[in-house]
C-alpha cells in the first residue's frame, strides 16, 4: 500500500517509541520522512534502520532557529512540506510532580518541549504547507490532557494545551483556506521508554507496573507504538481530508470507562 506516496513528512521525536513507529509506518506507505530528534546517535541509527527514504536531523524542538533551518532545508530538498508529526515529548510523574510540589523549573521544562515545541513546529510548518497547497499537522497529546493528572500535573497541563492549540491551528488554517488540517492524537499507555517510565512509577518493578496499568485498561492490554502510528497514517493521508480540529483518543477504552 502507498497511501502516502510522494508526501514529504517531518516527525519529531522519531528516534524512539511512538515517533519512531510513525516514521517507519509513514515511510512504508510511500512517504519521504525526515526524523528530528535531539539525540544524535539514536536519530542516526533510527533513520538508517528505516531505509533510504528516511533521513535524520539533530535538532531541539525548543529552539526556534532550528525549526526555521529544518523547514527551509526540507522545502529546498523536497520542494514542499505535506505532513508534520509532533511526537517529541518529555514526561515527569511522582509525588514531587503534583500541583503543590512541582517546581517552576520542572513546569517550564515540560512546557518548553511538550507545548512550545508543538507551537514552534506549527508556526513554521504552516507557511511551508500553505506554499505546498495544503497539508496535515498531527500533534501527539495524551489522555493525560483529557483527564486529571494529580501526579503529573505539569505534563497533563502541557498535553491539554496541545489539544486546545491543535484546534486553534485547525480553525485558523480552515478560515484562511490554506488547505491545512490539524488534529491531535491522545494515546493511553503505550509500551515505549516513556510508557515504561510511567509504569515503573506505580510499582516496584516494570512487570508489576505493567500489570497494574493493564488492569485499568478496558481492552486489558498495553498499547504498542504501531497503534498510534496507524492513526497517524490515517490523519496524514488524504483519507482524512474532511477531518480537522479533532482529538483522536487511542487508549484501549480508558477514556470511555
Ligand atoms: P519516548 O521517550 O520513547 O520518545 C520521545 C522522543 O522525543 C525521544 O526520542 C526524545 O529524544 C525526543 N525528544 C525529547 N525532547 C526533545 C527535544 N527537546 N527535541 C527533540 N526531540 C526531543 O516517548 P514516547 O512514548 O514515544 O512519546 C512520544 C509522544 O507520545 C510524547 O509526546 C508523549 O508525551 C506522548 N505520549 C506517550 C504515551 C506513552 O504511554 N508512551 C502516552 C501518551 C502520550
Amino acid at each position: 500500500m502507498e497511501r502516502l506516496k510522494g508526501k514529504t513528512v517531518i516527525v519529531t521525536g522519531g528516534a524512539s517509541g511512538i515517533g519512531h513507529a510513525c516514521a517507519q509506518r509513514l515511510s512504508q506507505e510511500g512517504a519521504w520522512v525526515r526524523i528530528v530528534d535531539r539525540t544524535s546517535d539514536a536519530a542516526v541509527s533510527a533513520a538508517t534502520a528505516l531505509g533510504p527514504h528516511v533521513t535524520f536531523c539533530v535538532a531541539d524542538v525548543r529552539d526556534e532557529a532550528s525549526w526555521s533551518t529544518l523547514i527551509s532545508d526540507v522545502v529546498a530538498e523536497r520542494e514542499g512540506l505535506d505532513v508534520l508529526v509532533n511526537a517529541a515529548g518529555i514526561f515527569m510523574r511522582g509525588s514531587e510532580h503534583n500541583p503543590e510540589t512541582t517546581t517552576l523549573e520542572d513546569w517550564r521544562a515540560i512546557h518548553a518541549v511538550n507545548m512550545e515545541g508543538v507551537f514552534l513546529g506549527c508556526k513554521h510548518a504552516i507557511p511551508a504547507m500553505r506554499e505546498s497547497g495544503g497539508g496535515s499537522i498531527i500533534n501527539i497529546s495524551s489522555v493525560a490532557g483529557l483527564r486529571a493528572s494529580a501526579h503529573s500535573a505539569a505534563y497533563g497541563a502541557s498535553k491539554a494545551g496541545v489539544w486546545q492549540y491543535s484546534k486553534s491551528v485547525a480553525h485558523h488554517c480552515a478560515r484562511r483556506g490554506y488547505g491545512i488540517r490539524c488534529n491531535s492524537i491522545h494515546p493511553g499507555s503505550i509500551d515505549t521508554p516513556m510508557g515504561q517510565h510511567a509504569m515503573m512509577g506505580v510499582a516496584a518493578t516494570l512487570e508489576e507496573g505493567r500489570e497494574r496499568y493493564r488492569q485499568g485498561i478496558p481492552l486489558k492490554t498495553i498499547g504498542e507504538p504501531d497503534d498510534i502510528a496507524h492513526a497517524v497514517v490515517y490523519l496524514a493521508s488524504d483519507e482524512s481530508k474532511y477531518v480537522t480540529g479533532q482529538g483522536l483518543t487511542v487508549d484501549g477504552g480508558v477514556m470511555m470507562a
